[in-house]
Parts: structure tokens; sequence; C-alpha cells
């Protein structure tokens, strides 16, 4: 059983003692005491700190060199992990290279109060996964307990570790290993499923990148982990993990939704990963919306349609393809109770989101055209379709005529995407309504323009928590708690 350890990084002991009571009420197994942060690291400090939660703490002393918050002189340093040898501290964490003259002689001491010695080493950049088996031996022959974690080169390694942690031959063994990166978080999510000892979570601020959060980590505790995530490169701007760990956590699933900003060339590795990371399905976003279509063993009508793929269900190896950005589209339109049927929409942009649009609209018996800034490709995207489009010329948007529903598919406007409008602000008046597939800012600057011309509109924030509120259903087989979806997104959007 894998235990979850809160980490406690505060300066002040009684800051520490109390956060540290607070995280074991919140459903951690342990503390980890990061002794190296306290500023008052006195024998009565620590002797205080033995006493109150000891017996559910791990001692660690980290140095410097080792990723720690400060360094001591060696003799200092000896004096301390003695004395932690000597109290009541469950675990005492020793560094395999900084104290490596002294481990047998501490460990003999910290048997005789059976308290077990945790044998740790930090890598501070990629090495051979090899090189990790070959430090996690030496960390195992050392204590009670090896513990090696390293920043993961990429997924195919992050891939490799968590085989190396479900080895046979470290099964009977007590170990911790763990990826110290955002595409390591895979051997942390499935700490428990590969036999880890202790699973080391964060409370408050992260202390190592890619660390699960504490009630993330409790609520994964003693289940099957279900792994989902985004696939995309670059993915940093996607609000879509807070909407899902929102959601997981509002319908108490062992899930966790992790960012996957991966080559191309892993994507084939990743869609054959259902067994070994009990991978479920992720949701797919620029570049690979169209590669992966062509990759996945099924399409939905919809991904069929547009040939391009935004959320991937994996079941027993087999993989289908969804365009769940389509039912985003059409919800969030029902939502404000608009109906396109016999209405004149105009869509702006020729990219895959314009082609979502313009295939909803279509399917809904509108009549669409389509304007972009390059227009051969407005061209190719109209071609895609059975049904006539019409490509307006931007250079003529001045003269066109009114229309039901002006929709941007297009980043201007959208948080460090391009300023301004995406259509003249004299086109925006002639809108009945507007629809902005940006999401960020929430009000942007197209929905501003409206609001002046005294035109309703809505932001792509609708079509956003619907297509999640689709995937999330389509992953998990149980309606989507929508409220919890939304409070995050929002919160996230600031
Ligand atoms: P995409 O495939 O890269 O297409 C981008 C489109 O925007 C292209 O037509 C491009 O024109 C045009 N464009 C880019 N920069 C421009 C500029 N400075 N001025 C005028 N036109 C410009 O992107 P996408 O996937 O379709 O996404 C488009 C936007 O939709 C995104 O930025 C996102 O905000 C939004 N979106 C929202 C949701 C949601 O759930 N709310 C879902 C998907 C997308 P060219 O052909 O001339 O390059």
């Amino acid at each position: 059983m894998t235990k979850v350890a809160a980490v406690i990084t505060e300066v002040k002991a009684s800051d520490a003692e109390r956060r540290a009571r607070a995280a074991l009420k919140m459903g951690a197994d342990l503390v980890e005491l990061r002794l190296d942060y306290l500023r008052d690291l006195t024998p009565s400090v620590l002797r205080h700190l033995a006493a109150s939660t000891g017996s559910r703490a791990i001692a660690t002393l980290r140095s410097a060199s080792q990723g720690g918050a400060r360094s001591l002189p060696a003799q200092d340093r000896l004096s301390i992990l003695s004395m932690l040898t000597r109290l009541n501290f469950h675990y005492v964490d020793l560094e395999m290279e900084t104290d490596t003259a002294h481990i047998e002689t501490l460990w003999h001491e910290a048997a005789r109060r059976h308290q077990d010695i945790i044998v740790s080493h930090h890598f501070d950049t990629p090495v051979e996964v090899s090189d990790a088996a070959d430090a996690l031996e030496a960390c195992l022959g050392m204590g009670d307990v090896g513990k090696v974690a390293l920043p993961a080169a990429n997924f195919e390694q992050a891939c490799d570790l968590v085989e190396l942690a479900r080895n046979r031959r470290l099964q009977s063994r007590r170990f911790v290993l763990l990826g110290t990166d955002p595409i390591g978080m895979l051997t942390r999510v499935l700490a428990e499923d590969v036999g880890q000892e202790i699973q080391y979570s964060a409370f408050g601020q992260p202390s190592a990148p890619g660390q699960l959060g504490l009630e993330t980590a409790a609520r994964l505790a003693r289940r099957t982990p279900v792994v989902l995530g985004l696939v995309g490169q670059p993915i940093g701007h996607s609000v879509s993990p807070q909407i899902h760990e929102a959601a997981f956590a509002a319908a108490n699933l062992p899930a966790v939704y992790l960012p996957f900003e991966i080559q191309q060339e892993s994507l084939e590795a990743l869609l054959h990963a259902h067994d070994r990371l009990r991978l479920r399905g992720f949701n797919v976003t620029i570049p690979y919306k169209e590669t992966v279509a062509e990759m996945v063993d099924e399409l939905d009508g919809d991904a069929e349609a547009l040939r391009a793929v935004n959320t991937v269900v994996m079941t027993e190896g087999w993989t289908k393809g969804h365009n769940t950005d389509t039912y985003g589209f059409r919800m969030a339109l029902r939502s404000k109770g608009l109906r396109v049927g016999g209405k004149d929409a105009l869509v702006v942009g020729a990219g895959g989101a314009a082609k979502a649009a313009v295939h909803v609209l279509l399917r809904e018996g509108a009549r669409v055209r389509v304007t972009n800034r390059t227009a051969s490709r407005a061209e190719s995207l109209v071609e895609a379709f059975d049904e006539p489009v019409d490509v307006v010329d931007a250079e003529d948007l001045p003269q066109d005529d009114v229309c039901d529903l002006l929709i941007n598919a297009t980043p201007v406007g959208m948080k460090g995407g391009p300023d301004g409008l995406p259509v003249p602000e004299a086109s925006v008046a002639k809108a009945k309504f507007v629809f902005d597939l940006v999401y960020n800012p929430p009000e942007t600057p197209l929905l501003r323009a409206a609001k002046r011309a005294g035109v309703p509109g809505i932001s792509g924030i609708e079509m956003l928590l619907h297509q999640a509120a689709q995937s999330f259903e389509l992953w998990t087989g149980i309606g989507p708690p929508f409220g919890a979806m939304e409070a995050a997104a929002r919160e996230a959007l600031g």
C-alpha cells in the first residue's frame, strides 16, 4: 500500500507543525518535514517536532547539491542526522551521495528504534534509465527504502521509468522512483499501481515539479487510477486541466488529467499505452487534431466528416476519435436559444474551429458564408463540404449585407494573440448576434465592440465547457458535474 505524504516546506517550526497537522487531517498518511527549509533548526525544535508528529513523519534534511533549500557544514549535518535517528520519526531520509560514509552507522542506530531509513538520490538532469536503475539498486542496498528522483527526457523515457518501477525484481522491495517534471507525473499517478512505498504530494506550493496536490493524491489512494490528459504542443495556455481536475474531484473519481506536451514521433507510443499507463483517453489540440484522426482505429460521425479529432477514448486497446468541438459549438448555440435554421451566418477564419462551426451550421440548416485573411484557405475549406458555402473576400466585408450570426473562429483578440477586431467595426454593428469562439479573455475586443453597437453576443467559454463535458462523459460514462467545471474555468480565466 502506497502511503500519501504531504511535503511541508515551512521556514518556522511552529508553522511546520501546524501545516503538518492540517495535512494529516486532510487525508495524508504521512508528512515529509523538509528540515532544510527550517530557519530554527535546534535540538529542542527537532525534539518537539518528533514528539508532535514524528510517528507519521519523514524527517528530511535535503542538501543543496540534492535540491535542498540550504547546506550545512558536514559535521553539523552529521550531528543533526544522528539526532534524527534517535528521535521518534517514522522515516529518516539519508542521501546516497552526501551521507555515504555514515549511512551504515546511522541505519544501525535507526533499526534499534524500528525507524525506517530512506536512502535517496536525486538527478537534476535526465539520465539513461539504466543509470536510474543502478542508482535505485544502490539506494536499496543501503537502507530500508530506496528512492530515486529524476526528470524524464521525454514521453518514452517516462514510460520506461514506469516499466522499471513495475519490474518484478522491485515488487518485493520498498522503493520510490519518480519523475520530477510534467511528463514524469506518470510515475507519480501510477505510484500505487506499481507498488511504490510513498507518494510525495504538494500541500500548497509544490516543492518539486510534477508533484500531485494532496487532494488529488488522497483521491487516488488505494484505487486503480484512470489516466487522461491533453496532447498537443504547446499546451500551457489551456484551461482544460483545471476544468477536468475540478470535474474528477466533484465526482470523486480516481482520475487525473496530465499534460502530454509531446513530439509527433511519440503519438504512436501514446496510442498504444492503454495498458501500461492505465490510459483511458485524452484530448487533442493544435497541431495534432488531423494527425490523430488518421491514427485512431475508429472515428465518430463528426470526426469522420471533419477528419479532425479532439477527444480519444481508449477501450481495451481500441482507440476511437471524437470531435466534441462540434457538440460544444452546437450546445453553446442552444444554451442561448439560438435557432440557426434558415438564418445567414458569417464565419471568420478557415482553420479547424471554423470548419467545425461550418459543419454544425450547415447541419442545422443555416446559410453559411466564410471569410478569411488568406482567401485560398477559405476556398479549400468550403470545397470540403457538399452543401454550397460562399466565400466573402475580406476587402468586401464593409459592403457586405446584414447577417444573423457573426462567428469569429480566428485567434484575433485572444490573450497573447493578435490584437484588434477580426472584421471591421461596421460589420460587427450589422450582425444580429456575435459568437466569439475565443474564450480567453472572457470579454474580447469583438464582444466589447458588439456591446457598443447594442448587439448581443457570447464568448467561446460555453463551447469550451460543453466540449469538455462531452469528453468527460465519453471517458467516464457518467454525467458531467457541469457547475464545478464552469466554476473552475471561470476561476482559471480570472
Ligand atoms: P487554426 O486552425 O490555426 O486557424 C486559425 C485561423 O485564424 C486561420 O483561418 C487564420 O487565417 C486566422 N488568423 C490567424 N491569425 C490571424 C490574424 N492575425 N488576422 C486574421 N486572421 C487570422 O486555429 P483553430 O483551431 O481554428 O482556432 C481558432 C481560434 O478558435 C482559436 O484561437 C481559439 O481561440 C478558438 N477556439 C475555441 C474553441 C472553444 O472551445 N471555444 C475551440 C477551438 C478553437 P490564415 O488562414 O490566413 O492563416
